[in-house]
């Protein structure tokens, strides 16, 4: 799966990219991590890719122009890649038809990014992302290029990177492979609408504190069990929406697992 981020600081991505497990997954060949440089797309002699907004208002705003170059050149070498025979943009009106590129736009006017929302980014084989900066992106070139809007939480950052990034992350570890144990993600929060419930490892006892005695237990039931209550607990307690939820959707399977424990 290949990440192509659009960005005016790429040495922003290609510092975290490089690191951990984004990292091993880069060199296994599992995905790849392009930061694309804007301004080496600009018109403009002086590398400027930002200007005075219309209709004033503090603050500059990224050009339509670089953006839609650079977003171009990346769709191109895609498409050379699985072997196009015309070029993407041999008449401009063409740009926007045939298959399209997921192309995120990170902003906080959006809906927030969700776990449900990179099951479905994981199976692009190529994502665009776009990070913007200043005041944000002229709107015309938002309208010819993105698919996708994605905010990262209800707060203003100074820059899209470390949004794009989240994504970048959360996608990458759902890719096979990436995380070298196909059972890590599918217990974990969100997988199945619940906060994971809490873990522990050695040792037994720290500073007092001792491990939940059915974890030594060995009976494999007993643990699901345990573990199942303590995401409903959790969730509840620290996610009452995300709980309510789940309530609703599993209504009669929680009612009747509450019957089989008063009958025991
Ligand atoms: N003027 C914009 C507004 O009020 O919506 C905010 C612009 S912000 C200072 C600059 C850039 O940071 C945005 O274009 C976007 O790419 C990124 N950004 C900031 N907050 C974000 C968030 N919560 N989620 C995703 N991207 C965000």
């Amino acid at each position: 799966m290949n990440f192509h981020i659009m960005t005016l600081f790429p040495e922003l991505i290609d510092g975290v990219a490089k690191t951990s497990i984004l990292g091993r997954a880069i060199q296994k060949d599992l995905i790849s991590v392009n930061a694309v440089d804007i301004r080496t797309y600009t018109d403009n002699k002086h590398g400027r890719v930002d200007d005075y907004t219309y209709g004033g208002g503090a603050g500059m705003l990224m050009q339509a122009q670089p953006i839609y170059d650079c977003h171009q050149a990346i769709v191109e070498a895609i498409r050379d890649k699985e072997g196009a025979v015309a070029p993407f943009n041999a008449v401009s009106d063409s740009y926007n038809e045939g298959r399209r590129i997921r192309t995120v736009y990170m902003t906080p006017q959006a809906p927030v990014f969700t776990q449900e929302k990179a099951r479905e980014l994981a199976d692009e084989e190529d994502i665009i992302f776009l990070c913007g900066h200043y005041e944000g992106v002229d709107e015309r070139v938002l309208e010819e290029i993105v698919t996708d809007y994605i905010s990262i939480g209800d707060y203003v950052l100074t820059g899209g990177e470390l949004p794009a990034l989240v994504c970048v992350d959360a996608i990458a570890r759902l890719v096979p492979g990436v995380l070298g144990n196909g059972e890590s993600y599918e217990t974990e929060s969100f997988d199945d609408g619940l906060l994971e419930y809490p873990q522990y490892s050695r040792p037994e006892i720290w500073r007092g504190r001792e491990v939940p005695p059915v974890l030594l237990s060995g009976h494999h039931a007993n643990v699901e069990k345990w573990r199942h209550e303590q995401s409903l607990i959790r969730t509840k307690e620290r996610r009452p929406d995300l709980y309510e939820a789940y309530m609703k959707a599993h209504e009669d399977d929680e009612r009747a697992k509450k019957r089989r424990k008063n009958n025991t």
